[in-house]
């Protein structure tokens, strides 16, 4: 076998430091430790990496509640609502990741279909999301 343990494929010193991360992993799953505060950069990749998962596996997403009794439109789908401290809501698209501070799935799916003179249009949107897009009824 050319696969050895981990524990015998690093050094001494190696083994140390990753003991020492499981244990605050392990710390940190109990409580007992907080979350490492994480810069604006890693925050930012975070959440594209969030917004890509739930774009492409949607399964993954948890599902939303229903607003005032009325399901959440198929549309908000391919973003997520966003609100900023003042209560101003808008949202998030999953496909570029850009906020707009304008609420309304309607915005969201003008975005993704090119844009208005409203709406700027979106830069990364794919064809299979457009083709699963356009299988939704407008409201
Ligand atoms: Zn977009």
């Amino acid at each position: 076998m050319h696969i050895r343990p981990l524990g015998l494929s690093v050094s001494q010193q190696d083994r140390r430091w990753l003991w020492n991360r499981f244990s605050d992993l392990d710390q940190i799953v109990k409580g007992l430790l907080p979350l490492p505060a994480l810069d604006e950069s890693r925050q930012e990749a975070g959440t594209e990496i969030k917004d890509y998962m739930f774009l492409y596996f949607p399964e993954l997403r948890p599902a939303v509640a229903p607003v005032r009794g009325k399901p959440l439109s198929p549309v908000w789908r391919y973003g997520e609502k966003v609100r900023r401290a003042d209560g101003t809501t808008g949202f998030r698209c999953f496909s570029c990741h850009r906020v707009f501070w304008s609420s309304g799935v309607n915005r969201l799916r003008v975005h993704l279909e090119g844009g208005s003179a409203h709406q700027g249009s979106c830069p990364a949107v794919l064809p299979c999301t457009l083709e699963s897009l356009a299988r939704i009824p407008r409201a």
